[in-house]
């Protein structure tokens, strides 16, 4: 019996699990069943004879490719490689040997090394086990530099077992007693936000794919881009070598004790980054790009989006086919239509992606022509995360402005605003405590503003009227809204006066008497009228009320005898 492959699951976990089902008494055994193989199944980073797995598995846990690219480690390995790299490192695994891998990805003599331990986190394990009855190994967990667990934000745990060749052959899962007791991890407060930052950018480079592909030359345009933003590039657009490697020092002295990164940013290597950022020459480990992109850039998304505009700016000035064009447009009548674009854009005749929309061009390919063509200044790129920018945020939310207005005003998106909230202890609680001051402060202006211009308002006028500010107070600030004296007394005597008078009963039952007793010796009745009282009270003229005879004793009684006396006639 096989489990289900469950989100981030490992190929090593489905097999140690279908190990522990089966109740085979060697590992080899479940492997040879599943990969014809007793050792592919027990290399927990890279597995080999995929293709015999597939096969025998009749494709349940999808291609050998699929189950290469989601179902192990290796994407992150290759999100920095050009693709020849990656159809090489599928077909070993696909394959009956992997041991040229790791020296096609550069790992040995990279800064992760070759090791490779088990890791997980214990909230992941509950969780696991509460959901599916057992627990996995994440492939998020086992990156290196990955210290923390996305989803929980606790350490991951790194076990020791296989490490020194201690159970090479042994299908573990992490809830296993020599996993557990082998487990540890050192995390200072100091290290704890960069290397939740480090551990989410790992977990992005494993399931993110770069915007239009990987391309050497995009991905140095964007380093570049990001350098410039940090003013760490002259004027020609050298790297200030020496401001560089101290930047990059400062931000990551904290973990620079820290495999891997002992081994990208410590005294002796932090010198070796310089290569990523000239001309990059050879191979660098995903984790070398990670810790760049997070000095530079802060996050995925942002970095993903400068590479993003830097692939639009490498592409080939040809205009994307509409799918009801017979034939695509010439580059000649291509350059009309921006023209005309621009000309009609300028006359305010409607914004650049409608006016490329009417005239059948892709935006994207429209907005690099205008700024190619000198006919429109081409859209910004997006701005980048400065260590000046970032204190203006922190300052901003330490007023408790709120998070959709400060996004704005940086342009930049609502995650990044959240991140750097995140990653202060306390910062949340005081921009929540400024955040609610402001907003009292807003909605005791309204209130106050409203009663200046209407002295006379009630309360539920107020209560009804939308942005009083009465709604926010009535819920958050009760104390003041009742010390608010003047609104309170202009609202009793406004009440006590509007309050309507109660009914006097016995009065109404004495007016309508009368009125019925001054037509009685009048009333007749035709003989197609139905004897009811309504028909005896409509005969009444000029009542001061509409007569309710249940409340109206005496006139019910009356109206009772003038009818039974109708009847009586009626029946002579
Ligand atoms: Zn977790």
């Amino acid at each position: 019996m096989l489990p289900i492959l469950q989100r981030d699951m490992t190929i090593y976990s489905l097999v140690a699990i279908a190990h522990r089902w089966g109740g085979a008494s060697r590992g080899e055994q479940v492997c040879n069943a599943l990969f014809g193989s007793p050792g592919a199944g027990l290399r927990h980073d890279f597995p080999s004879h995929l293709d015999e797995f597939s096969h025998r598995t009749e494709l349940a846990y999808g291609r050998p490719d699929e189950l290469a690219l989601n179902a192990t480690v290796l994407p992150y390995f290759l999100r920095f490689r050009p693709p020849e790299v990656q159809a090489e490192a599928i077909a070993l695994m696909r394959g009956e040997t992997v041991e040229p891998l790791k020296f096609i990805l550069g790992l040995p003599a990279g800064p992760s090394g070759a090791s490779m331990p088990l890791c997980t986190c214990e909230d992941c394990i509950r969780e696991d086990k509460d959901a599916h009855g057992f627990a996995y190994w994440h492939r998020q967990h086992q990156l290196p530099g990955a210290f923390v667990c996305t989803k929980h934000g606790s350490p991951v745990l790194q076990s020791s077992v296989r490490i020194d060749g201690r159970g090479r052959s042994t299908l573990f899962l992490p809830d296993d007693p020599e996993i557990v007791s082998t487990s540890a991890s050192f995390i200072t407060v100091l290290q704890q936000p960069l290397l939740q930052r480090l551990s989410i950018l790992s977990a992005a480079a494993l399931n993110s794919i770069l915007p239009g592909g990987y391309s050497s030359q995009i991905l140095l345009a964007t380093y570049q881009h990001g350098l410039k933003q940090q003013g760490l590039l002259t004027k020609c657009g050298q790297v200030r070598a020496r401001e560089f490697v101290k930047w990059l020092r400062d931000q990551y002295h904290s973990i620079a004790s820290l495999e891997p990164f002992n081994r990208i940013v410590d005294e002796c290597h932090v010198e070796g980054m310089l290569r990523l950022v000239r001309k990059p020459r050879g191979n660098f480990h995903s984790a070398c790009h990670l810790l760049l992109i997070d000095a530079l850039f802060g996050s995925w998304d942002r970095f993903s989006s400068v590479y993003e505009w830097e692939h639009q700016m490498e592409l080939p000035l040809i205009f994307q086919e509409t799918p009801d064009s017979e034939e695509s447009p010439s580059v000649c009548e291509n350059e009309t239509l921006v023209i005309e674009l621009a000309r009609r854009h300028k006359n305010g005749e409607g914004s650049v992606s409608a006016l490329s929309k009417e005239l059948g061009i892709d935006v994207n390919t429209a907005i690099r022509w205008l700024g190619k063509l000198g006919l429109l200044e081409i859209a910004r790129r997006p701005k980048v995360l400065t260590h000046e920018i970032r204190a203006e945020i922190i300052q901003s939310i330490k007023c408790g402005e709120p998070f959709r207005q400060i996004s704005m005003t940086f342009a930049l998106s609502r995650a990044t605003i959240d991140r750097i909230c995140n990653e202060h202890p306390m910062l949340h609680e005081t921009w929540r405590a400024a955040s609610h001051e402001r907003m009292r402060n807003v909605e005791r202006q309204k209130l106050e503003l409203l009663i200046r211009s209407s002295p006379d308002v009630t309360i539920a006028e107020l209560r009804r009227a939308k942005n009083s500010g009465y709604s926010w107070l009535s819920r958050h600030d009760k104390e003041w809204l009742k010390s608010r004296s003047p609104l309170k007394t202009a609202n009793r005597s406004r009440l006590v006066t509007k309050r309507r008078p109660r009914v006097d009963w016995s009065m109404r039952d004495h007016e309508c008497l009368s009125a019925l007793k001054n037509l009685e010796a009048t009333l007749r009745f035709d003989d197609c009228e139905r004897l009811k009282p309504m028909v005896v009270l409509r005969k009444i003229p000029n009542l001061s009320f509409s007569p309710r005879l249940d409340r109206l004793p005496e006139s019910r009684a009356l109206v009772i005898k003038i009818l039974e006396r109708a009847e009586g006639r009626r029946d002579k």
